[in-house]
């Protein structure tokens, strides 16, 4: 972690709990409780992962650092300000400067915009440049993530591209805003491995190019691996291991961490990211079984492990 920086987006005790809608056999709701007291920071310029299993409260955190929602305790903090007080024209710079792209981009996209449409539609909202400056940056963005031609593209609806194209598409749309933080909530993971490579080098490549730091939310630790200078392990809304990605999975501290490299086949302890992925498409796709998996393996396990 860089010593005299500060960091881009922090998140200090930060809690969150969901009302449960669901009575059990007429017994009282009980809340959910999505995150509990977590701390992290992310610095200029730096992929952090979040890594989990499913329900561990990883959304949840992205949805915090958007501000599409808000914690019930904690702070969570861009560039050093609190983003709580966020209103209007404040709010509305920050959704500039901070974009999410979504797991499912057949959900994030409007069927009934164009490429076109739904790339520029963010500089419209915005009310940035002219008919023209519009087009030549959607061009350009869609260039960046390997939509090209472009005039192939730029008329075509969601329902007509693949899915690594539709989030190509959901990945320009963020760029156009010239973002500084992008959560990027497993945007591979309904997708193919090849293409989920491919996809994460553009990320890497928005990384060098525009200097963007990212929240990459996975619940796969090769393509943490693959992605993250730092992760961060969540398990039930709280952060039980972080640290430099190399550091956590060659030497795991906590139980669930070392239960959630085991759960993935041929992943411990390789040295090299050669082969992990295309060849070995089981080790991206390697999913944890709940019942022998992480959970299992953590229960006498609880405490937090810092480094
Ligand atoms: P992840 O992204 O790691 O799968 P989430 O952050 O989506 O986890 O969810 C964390 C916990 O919060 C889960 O138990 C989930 O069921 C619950 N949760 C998330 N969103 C809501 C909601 N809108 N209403 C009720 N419970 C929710
Ligand atoms: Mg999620």
């Amino acid at each position: 972690m860089p010593d005299n920086t500060s960091p881009i987006v922090e998140l200090e005790n930060v809690s969150k709990r969901y009302r449960s809608k669901v009575r059990f056999l007429g017994r009282e709701a009980r809340d959910v409780v999505a995150l509990d007291g977590i701390s992290f920071a992310i610095y200029p310029g730096e992929i952090f992962g979040l890594v989990g299993q499913s329900g561990s409260g990883k959304t949840t955190s992205g949805r915090l650092i958007a501000k599409l929602e808000n914690p019930d305790a904690g702070v969570v903090r861009l560039e050093g300000q609190d983003v709580s007080g966020l209103r209007g024209a404040a709010l509305k710079r920050y959704r500039r400067k901070v974009q999410m792209i979504f797991q499912d981009p057949y959900q994030s996209l409007n069927p009934y915009l164009s490429v076109l449409q739904a790339i520029m539609e963010p500089l419209i909202i915005h009310d940035i440049g002219t008919r023209g400056d519009r087009l030549a940056e959607v061009e350009r963005r869609m260039q960046a993530v390997g939509l090209t031609p472009p005039d192939d593209f730029l008329n075509r609806y969601p329902h007509q591209l693949s899915g690594g194209e539709r989030q190509r598409v959901a990945i320009a749309r963020t760029m156009v805003l010239k973002p500084e933080f992008i959560i990027a909530d497993e945007p591979t993971s309904m997708l193919d491995a090849t293409i989920a490579i491919q996809l994460f080098n553009i990320l890497l490549d928005i990384r060098r190019r525009w200097k963007v730091a990212f929240l990459f939310v996975t619940h796969n630790l090769g393509a943490a691996r693959f992605l993250c200078d730092r992760i961060a392990v969540i398990r039930k809304g709280v952060i039980v291991e972080s640290g430099a990605t190399t550091d956590v999975i060659q030497n795991p501290r906590h139980a669930y961490t070392q239960a959630l490299i085991a759960a993935q086949p041929g992943f411990a302890y390789r040295g090299s990211d050669d082969g992990l992925y295309g060849q070995n498409e089981h080790r991206l796709h390697g999913q944890v079984d709940d019942k022998c998996g992480p959970d299992a393996a953590a229960a006498d396990s609880e405490q937090t492990q810092e480094r």
